[in-house]
């Protein structure tokens, strides 16, 4: 089980919830001879979610805790779209996370010869007919919420009739779409999903796996109750927009009798305030170009997320955090950024990096001079140890901390006034040079004092702002990539008739910067690495572009953490 790390108790959060507890009587009471068998089922047609992460938290998490096991299946019956990339993108991302699925490894699609028999078993109990209805027909057939629906003139066929109609069908008879088989249930009954459901359809397009071994496929509410029931999974957990599907999902496995029956239980699907969790709408931000592809740095996707220097513990504590409840809701992504800091705080090392740089020059610095000044690794862990950073005559600062003209409360370098360089000593600017063209600050000339060195005046006197710095001649040049919000919107899921979701795309997302300096310690960064540079944030090396001599770092997160002021201000509830 993962380490789900002791954090302080989230405001409205349940340090338990409705599933735990289901499962927990029914484990008290012997059902299923005491055993939890979840499954986490994502279809292959798309890359995995923050959203997932939080099913996959719970498949995992609640099995774990009550000695159970839980299976990764891929729901792979809908050829269209499904593909073996998918596949392997989606065990990559759940093993990354943290979980182990052990050899619990299954396929839908391997069950399609035991659920055709399935099928056929349901036509000759006369539960199951083929239809002739056009799809535009059924629909109109069904009825609505308020007007029943109407029997189909095929409904009353004898068994033989249907099986050998359904056999046809499975032999490739029939045109695409020509028929179906669908389950006779009750053309009157007040839950939609119940008036004689589709179960099999004609579609001739080759699957990833079995190819063109067939062409009618099971549909969802057919393949998964019994997918379930043949893996002996105990709890189905869901997102509550099947709960209506529970009804069929348990006339399935009544239907054919079967010795074993999952329970599925409904929760509400995480949504997240400034981006979209949907597949049709993630797969439309990667091929309409939006984005860089599946593992963009804004994407929610887990493979987006790790790119941006996300740990799988923050994502695992945040889906802790949110807690599993019956009602949707929307969650502040500002929580998901909480628990990124949280951890990163714990875990990154410190290092010196300007993004933005402007020349400084100590004047009275000799021109041969270097020393190596000692600099902690992280202010709190003594075990992350230390480093020098080199100090010389040509150093460069962020151009933000420079002002001709302080506004008040800027305490930051200004003509004539002295600050400190972190781990380094006081400076004092004696000089603006100008660019001649221009007019634009090219360089400052400063003076240091050279009985400062570690920081601090033998005088005692104050200075009230520390800035990093890097040494010039001792500096890497890298791209650093500032990343915000994928959508300006809280909610961009919600789209005005007649416009697109992309239109409350945020067009500042990214911003690359060129030229800015590094501290040659991060020389030995490789992909993947996480460090807080100091007073601008959290930063990781990306994965894909990243080069020991040709640094690419990205902006994790910045240090300004809104979730913290929000539960400082009397605390907030994760979920609105
Ligand atoms: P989408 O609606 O984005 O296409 P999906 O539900 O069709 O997603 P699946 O691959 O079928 O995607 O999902 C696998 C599992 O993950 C399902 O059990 C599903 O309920 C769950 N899941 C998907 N999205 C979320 C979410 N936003 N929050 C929680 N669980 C989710
Ligand atoms: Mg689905």
């Amino acid at each position: 089980m993962p380490d789900t790390r002791e954090s302080a108790p989230v405001p409205g959060g349940a340090p338990s919830h409705f599933i735990r507890q289901i499962i927990a009587a029914d484990v008290a009471a012997g059902k299923h001879g005491g055993r939890v068998v979840t499954r986490f089922p994502p279809e292959p047609n798309g890359y995995l979610h923050i959203g997932h992460a939080k099913s996959i938290c719970l498949n995992f998490g609640v099995a774990a805790e009550f000695g159970g096991v839980t299976h990764l299946r891929f729901d792979d019956t809908d050829p269209s779209k499904e593909s073996l990339e998918y596949v392997e993108a989606i065990q990559r991302d759940v093993r990354w996370l943290g979980f182990d699925w052990k050899d619990k490894l299954f396929f839908a699609s391997d069950y399609f010869e035991r659920l055709y028999g399935y099928a056929e078993q349901l036509i000759r109990a006369g539960k199951a007919y083929v239809d002739h209805l056009s799809a535009e027909e059924i629909r109109e057939y069904r009825g609505t919420l308020t007007r029943p629906g109407r029997n189909s003139p095929y409904r009353d066929r004898p068994a033989a009739e249907n099986l050998d109609l359904f056999r046809r069908m499975r032999a490739g008879e029939f045109r695409d779409g020509e028929c179906v088989l669908r389950a006779k249930i009750d053309m009157a009954s007040p839950n939609l999903v119940m008036r004689d459901p589709t179960l099999y359809r004609i579609r001739r397009t080759p699957h990833y796996r079995t190819g063109t071994d067939w062409c009618i496929y099971p549909m969802y509410d057919f393949a998964h109750c019994l997918s379930d029931m043949i893996e002996g999974i105990t709890h189905s957990l869901c997102t509550l927009e099947f709960e209506n599907n529970r009804e069929l999902y348990d006339w399935v496995l009544a239907a054919l009798d079967t010795p074993h029956r999952p329970r599925q239980i409904e929760f509400a699907r995480l949504n997240l305030s400034r981006t979209v969790l949907s597949k049709r709408r993630l797969i439309e931000l990667v091929e309409g170009g939006h984005v860089s592809g599946w593992d963009d740095p804004r994407m929610p996707t887990l493979s987006g997320l790790r790119r941006r220097g996300y740990t799988p513990e923050a994502i695992r504590d945040f889906c802790e955090r949110i807690g599993v409840a019956r009602a949707d809701n929307r969650v502040d992504i500002a929580l998901l950024e909480h628990c990124l800091r949280e951890d990163l705080n714990r875990r990154a090392p410190r290092a010196m990096a300007v993004l933005r740089p402007l020349k400084v020059t100590i004047v009275n610095y000799p021109a041969d001079r270097v020393e190596e000044l000692p600099a902690r690794n992280h202010p709190e862990d003594p075990a992350a140890g230390s480093r020098t950073v080199p100090f010389s005559r040509e150093l460069w600062i962020e151009r933000d901390d420079f002002r001709e003209d302080p506004p008040p409360k800027f305490y930051r370098l200004a003509p004539g006034r002295e600050v400190r360089l972190r781990y380094a000593y006081l400076i004092r600017c004696v000089e603006v040079v100008r660019e001649a063209a221009t007019g634009a600050v090219s360089e400052l000339r400063c003076t240091y004092d050279p009985e400062s060195r570690g920081g601090e005046a033998p005088d005692g006197r104050k200075v009230k702002a520390t800035l990093h710095w890097v040494s010039a001649p001792h500096a890497l040049e890298a791209e650093v990539r500032l990343y915000d919000h994928l959508f300006l919107k809280e909610n961009p899921a919600e789209v005005e008739e007649g416009k697109s979701f992309t239109e409350a795309l945020n067009p500042g997302s990214l911003e690359v910067l060129r030229g800015c300096r590094l501290e040659p310690a991060l020389g030995a960064a490789a992909p993947g690495d996480r460090y807080q540079f100091e007073r601008l944030g959290y930063f990781c090396a990306d994965l894909k572009d990243h080069r020991p001599g040709t640094p690419v770092f990205n902006r994790t997160a910045t240090l300004r953490d809104t979730w913290a002021k929000i539960e400082a201000r009397g605390g907030a509830p994760p979920q609105r």
